[in-house]
């Protein structure tokens, strides 16, 4: 009896053992099965290890950005759109991961997990994509950048279409120059399978003193009634945070004109580490956002150790502080929406093998990012910047709201230039857009990237504009 009943122990236990390693072969199949399928020697999908029969992608004008012909991925007919939309469209091989041709490939290729490639087989094809993004416009955008690297979006604050998306330096897809891109020791083709639009992080700069404001509007109840005296720097104990200019006395509405930073170190070291980190966490500071099924890097923002004057060099941009352009352009979204930023997308539809056309429901609004007075008053103090300081006339016609930005890169870099910002939005009603530009080591903001921004944003309203 005694010897049964162990023997049965023992085949209980192996009966369990054998379960839990079906369970375990199961969760990996289903939880890797795309991989697998994906993987680069599937020469279903891949011919010597580049995507070769895969669904098209159109812009949103339905030019074509990538298709197959007679087995090979071919792409649009001019180098300029080839290289300027090279990042959303992503490379055959994989490099970009964030690109549609890696990261949809499953809908590309038409995978899915009961049949594994079964509508290649059967239909020798996968879903065809369409982007909302405008080819042209991004052409613009990476035409405007000029010699500098850097990046360019542009959205829709009511939709969260995103129409722009332009990361520099590119190469034209369909003569990748992988000779120059392995040698280059001129630093010429840096991080040039990022999308910097969803993947990069920069210095605010000056763009954060947006940030600032929200925070003291929130919690310093006579901060439209202060003045604050810029004698060119702001002093803290025997350290000081300097200011581009003696602004002399200013209320709070001319600080931000201005960008006074005497003024929004004073405003952050009155606020504090707390409260300041608060406005950032509601701002999505440290929190990773996604864009379909891209991921966005994280914005962050530390001050938990920073002396006094770093909290002051923080609140105007600086210090240890690096921002997600996608995330800054969703911000300035959100204050022209009265609070919240919808989610931005990038894929107005996908079409099946059979012509099924689904369309992207955009518009599901993020968690808000500011009550709706902050919102307000912040769209006040953005439209006085270009209205009162840069000048209407920099964005003839499109009743801007703005924020120039240049921030200063750490010293350890060689004496770069600083990196130029432009963030904002069109007040118009019929032409609800925000763009977000930054231009690497460009020098200013307001005479680099300001400039940059008008040019895309005109074309866009010649495209998008009622
Ligand atoms: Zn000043």
């Amino acid at each position: 009896m005694k010897t049964l009943s162990r023997r049965a122990w023992v085949l209980y236990l192996l009966v369990l053992a054998f379960l839990a390693g079906v369970g375990i072969l199961f969760y990996t199949f289903f939880t890797n099965a795309d991989a697998w399928a994906m993987k680069r020697t599937n020469r279903h999908i891949y011919n010597k290890g580049n995507l070769s029969t895969a669904g098209s992608i159109y812009d949103e004008s339905g030019a074509v950005l990538a298709e197959t012909v007679d087995g090979s991925r071919s792409y649009n007919s001019s180098k300029d759109v080839r290289t300027a939309t090279l990042h959303i469209v992503g490379d055959s091989q994989g490099y970009i991961a964030t690109g549609i041709q890696t990261a949809y490939n499953d809908i590309l290729t038409g995978y899915n997990i009961v049949d594994g490639v079964y509508d290649l087989k059967k239909y020798g094809k996968g879903s065809d994509i369409k982007l909302t993004v405008n080819a042209d416009l991004c052409v613009t955008g990476y035409k405007a950048l000029g010699k500098n690297k850097g990046t360019i979006g542009v959205y829709n604050y009511k939709t969260g279409a995103i129409v722009c998306v332009v990361s520099k330096p590119a190469y034209d897809i369909q003569n990748k120059p992988s000779e120059s891109i392995n040698n280059d020791k001129t630093g010429a083709y840096d991080g040039v399978y990022l999308n910097r639009f969803f993947s990069g992080v920069y210095t605010p700069g000056s763009t954060f003193k947006i940030i600032t404001s929200a925070s003291a509007i929130d919690n310093l109840p006579d901060i439209g009634t202060r003045s604050f005296n810029c004698t060119g720097e702001h002093k803290v104990g025997g350290d000081s945070i300097k200011c581009l200019s003696v602004h002399g006395n200013i209320n709070f509405e001319q600080a931000l004109n201005r960008s006074c930073n005497s003024a929004f170190a004073e405003i952050a070291i009155d606020l504090g580490k707390e409260k300041l980190t608060a406005t950032t966490d509601a701002l999505g500071f440290g929190k990773r956002f996604k864009v379909g099924k891209v991921s966005l890097a994280k914005s962050s923002f530390n001050i938990s150790e920073a002396s006094t004057v770093d909290v002051g060099w923080a609140g105007v941009g600086q210090h240890t502080t690096r921002v997600n352009p996608c995330h800054m352009m969703m911000i300035v979204g959100a204050i022209a929406n009265g609070g919240s930023s919808p989610e931005p997308y990038f894929i107005k539809s996908v079409t099946s093998p059979t012509g099924n056309v689904s369309q992207t429901k955009g518009g599901n609004m993020l968690e808000p990012m500011f009550s709706q007075m902050t919102a307000n008053r912040l769209d006040k103090m953005l439209r006085s910047n270009v209205k009162n300081y840069y000048g209407d006339g920099k964005f003839s016609g499109l009743e801007m709201c703005g924020k120039t930005g240049t921030a200063e890169v750490s010293s350890n870099e060689g004496g770069l230039s600083p990196h130029a910002w432009f963030v904002g939005y069109s007040q118009r009603e019929d032409f609800p857009y925000a763009i977000v530009v930054v231009v690497e080591n460009g020098g200013s903001g307001g005479s680099v990237a300001l400039p940059v921004a008008n040019k895309v944003m005109q074309k866009a309203e010649s495209i998008f504009g009622g």
